[in-house]
């Protein structure tokens, strides 16, 4: 590819999705992507947009933070949502996918699409020439944060997160698991696994025996509360575990008068139902004792494990202190940042950053004007919000409700018609971004 063209470093989430909305409007793109040649600690394919969480982007509805910015992303025809659409496991109010067919469909879309270019390695130092987007994620290589903090001038940060088991499905004992949604309600219907007193106590012990797991000088602090270890929280043993991830609130063993001490769910994490993610399990203890720890919980005592739950640093840049609204950065105009390395947090909101550095990408290089996302939507907002948050204390972001603007008129209509009506009201302010701008994708 010799003519000029936009460069994305990092086939992820982010990059995958600026990579396809910038040559969906018309721009040459080459997308640097460093495995399978070279490896991160988190991924374990060669796919693109690999999930290295859990294969849930959320609930899916308009009235939850997530939903709304699924819906907004919809409205966009963002890649990422389609493949998730394309590829839902299990129908409930999550967008649960099978990770693996997630991943195929994307990087089919990518490998396929004649305007992108796929360079399967490791890109460092950020190239020069034309607009670049950085979207290397918390598993950012050395080289290439290196030369960001050259031309940053400031240090990255970095937070610790823990991922959560994946268990096959043949080796759990399904007798005595059930299928329920907690309360029987609107809650996604997973397959639960209790305790009893004496299970929970030999859990807990073997979680006391570990430690909190974390590096020296680390605290609970450097940890981001959503990926949370099992082993951390009970060393800081102000929140039980049952108030939390083995919480046996509003569900009972079929055929049981005796209410479960706690409960693990397990949600199914592919098509096939083979695979089973244990929900909010995030451990970064030992391979040997995960199997002892899982092994008190009922149907789990002889659970094989297809990945094991583990600790990670991940590392993000002071956006704050160093982005625009555009997602480009002050001081290198035609270098944009997207992503989890910006500091935003889950893959609806991941997407929704990579989605606009992908536009701005093309329309730097068509010689444009680079674009905002309105602020009354939420991945607007949300882009606010990560911009005006104190550089000195700035710690990645989850998208939450509050971060929308304040609502002008609170008097009318329910709770309910009042966030319906904010929700429509972003959908509609995306609609106008896409006219008033002509961003409409261009013809191949
Ligand atoms: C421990 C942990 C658990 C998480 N769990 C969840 C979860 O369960 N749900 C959720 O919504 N979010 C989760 N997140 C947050 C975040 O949504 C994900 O990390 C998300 O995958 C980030 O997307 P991304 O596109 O920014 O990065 P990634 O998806 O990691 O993509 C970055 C890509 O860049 C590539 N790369 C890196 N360096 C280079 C280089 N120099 N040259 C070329 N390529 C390079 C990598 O191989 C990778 O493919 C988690 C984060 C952490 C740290």
């Amino acid at each position: 590819m010799h003519e000029a063209h936009v460069t994305i470093i990092g086939g992820g989430l982010a990059g995958a999705e600026a990579a396809y909305q910038a040559a969906r409007r018309g721009a040459a793109v080459r997308l640097y992507e460093i495995r399978p040649e070279g490896q991160t600690p988190m991924h374990s394919t060669g796919l693109l947009a690999e999930l290295t969480g859990s294969g849930s982007f959320g609930l899916d509805q308009l009235d939850r933070a997530t939903g709304l910015l699924i819906a907004e992303l919809r409205r966009l025809d963002s890649l990422i949502i389609q493949a998730a659409d394309a590829t839902r496991v299990i129908d409930s109010s999550l967008l649960t996918v099978d990770r693996q067919a997630f991943a195929e469909h994307v990087t089919e879309r990518i490998q396929a699409h004649p305007h992108i270019e796929l360079c399967r390695q490791e890109a460092a130092p950020v190239s020069p020439q034309g607009p670049v987007v950085i979207a290397t994620g918390p598993m950012t290589s050395s080289p290439l944060a290196r030369s960001l903090f050259g031309i940053t001038g400031h240090e990255y940060r970095f937070f610790y997160g823990a991922t959560e088991p994946l268990i096959d499905a043949a080796s759990i004992h399904d007798d005595v698991t059930w299928l329920q949604a907690r309360f029987d309600q609107d809650q996604p219907l997973y397959r639960n696994c209790a305790l009893d007193e004496g299970q929970l106590e030999r859990f807990l012990a073997v979680l006391a025996e570990a430690g909190s797991g974390l590096p020296e000088g680390a605290s609970i602090h450097n940890v981001f509360s959503q990926y949370l270890p099992l082993e951390v929280t009970a060393a800081q043993g102000d929140r039980p575990l049952t108030a939390g991830p083995l919480n046996p609130a509003g569900l009972s063993r079929p055929g049981s008068e005796q209410p479960p001490s706690a409960v693990c769910q397990l949600c199914a994490d592919n098509a096939e139902h083979s695979v089973y993610r244990a929900v909010n399990m995030h451990t970064g203890l030992s391979p040997p004792d995960q199997q002892r720890l899982f092994s008190n919980i009922s149907g789990l005592e002889r659970a094989e494990f297809v990945r094991y739950g583990a600790l990670h640093r991940a590392l993000y840049i002071n956006s704050p202190a160093l982005l625009q609204p555009t997602y480009e950065l002050s001081r290198r105009p035609g270098l944009l940042l997207a992503g989890a390395i910006a500091g935003l947090q889950g893959y609806a909101a991941v997407t929704a950053s990579g989605w606009l550095a992908g536009v701005n990408a093309a329309r730097c290089l068509q010689r444009k004007q680079l674009v905002e996302l309105p602020a009354e939507s939420l991945c607007g907002a949300m882009t606010r919000s990560l911009l005006t948050a104190d550089p000195e204390t700035f710690r990645p972001l989850a998208v939450n409700f509050g971060m929308l603007p304040e609502e002008a008129d609170t008097s009318g209509g329910s709770k309910e018609q009042r966030r319906a009506a904010r929700a429509q009201n972003a959908l509609d302010a995306l609609d106008r971004l896409i006219e008033e701008n002509d961003l409409h994708p261009a013809e191949l």
